[in-house]
């Protein structure tokens, strides 16, 4: 670590993040100038990177534990919007001080999410500086598997997995922007939502046949589903009654935010993607192996306008944040 003195990034290394590779493919991990694994023959390498920085996405009393997992997991999602499987992790780290506690705390959140997915973590960096945590990951398709966010056709039907807008809610919560009600544990399911987020690998690989496009949702529903549009150059008709608002959200703020929240709000981590009309059923099946749902919120249109509609009605998408919904 720089500033520090030499010996004690090597303990740190050894002590917090050198383990036993679990991966076959792992030829060489921690340890060497670099690492080196091998790729499955006929597969394309996929490759994703994600930093949070503390103050910006994660605030300075956050618990370390859900920051090494969100570190984690924010990337993994890219991954899984991609249809890739996950193998690979490396983790720059820059440290003001060397906090034994909050390393080791913020590592068994990073290796908690890593074993999940069979995640080996191959190599980093740890220096010193303000805290920043930065992760890339490397994972497979088969050769031309991946799903990018091009190909949305006109007619296909437009998804998005479980809850969006929980992850806001409990990240205003966690902030005393929003005050809780009177279910704490509710209030509990949505600060989860925010510091725990699940990339949706299995439900990526899943849709590998089935999506046209997909992208996963990060930066709120209406944003991420307007990058794919734009991508495939298309355009969309939009449903805001159909928003698979969770229970706990509803409960807390209503529809009308709770819509806005889904919209705007951003920290899903769900995966939006486009299917046509033939995979409905697939879909529908996969709905049902998860048991949460994969809800259809509108359909692909020729490129043109993003129309949401609510109640037969034009609903106009708030463009200020999600601070300033009043
Ligand atoms: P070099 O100076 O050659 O870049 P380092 O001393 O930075 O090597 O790192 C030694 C080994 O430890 C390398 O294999 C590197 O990938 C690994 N490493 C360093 N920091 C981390 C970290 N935070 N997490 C995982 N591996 C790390
Ligand atoms: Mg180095």
């Amino acid at each position: 670590m720089n500033g520090d003195t030499p010996a004690r990034e090597f303990e740190i290394i050894e002590r917090v993040f050198r383990r036993a590779s679990g991966r076959p493919d792992v030829i060489l991990g921690i340890g060497d100038d670099a690492a080196v694994t091998r790729l499955s023959a006929g597969h394309e390498l996929v490759t994703a990177t994600d930093a949070l920085v503390c103050g910006t996405h994660f605030a300075t009393d956050a618990p370390p534990h859900s920051v090494g997992y969100r570190s984690l997991a924010v990337n993994l999602s890219d991954l899984a919007a991609m249809g890739a499987e996950p193998h690979w992790a490396s983790l720059a780290i820059s440290l003001p001080a060397a906090d034994d506690d909050w390393l080791e705390s913020f590592a068994l959140g990073f290796f908690e999410l890593a074993d999940k997915f069979d995640v080996d973590l191959i190599g980093g960096d740890t220096v010193c500086g303000p805290l920043a945590i930065t992760v890339t990951v490397q994972g497979s398709v088969p050769e031309g598997a991946a799903v990018t966010r091009m190909g949305a056709q006109a007619g296909d039907g437009i998804y998005v997995t479980g809850h969006p807008g929980d992850a806001v809610a409990g990240r205003l919560l966690l902030e005393g922007e929003l005050s809780g009600g009177h279910d704490a544990d509710a209030d509990s399911f949505l600060t989860r939502r925010f510091l725990y987020p699940e990339p949706r690998i299995a439900e990526g690989l899943a849709l590998r046949d089935v999506a046209t496009a997909m992208i996963d949702v990060s930066d709120g529903l209406h944003a991420d589903l307007t990058h794919l549009l734009t991508a495939s150059g298309a355009g969309a008709e939009l449903d805001v009654s159909q928003l698979p608002l969770s229970g706990e959200l509803l409960e807390l703020v209503g529809e009308s935010q709770a819509s806005k929240f889904a919209l705007c709000g951003g920290d899903d981590y769900e995966l939006c993607f486009t299917a046509p009309a033939d995979k409905a059923e697939a879909v529908a099946k996969l709905a049902e192996a998860v048991g949460y749902p994969i809800r259809r919120i509108g359909t692909v249109a020729a490129a043109g306008k993003i129309d949401w509609q609510l109640h037969g009605r034009h609903y106009e998408v708030p463009a200020a944040g999600f601070r300033h919904f009043g």
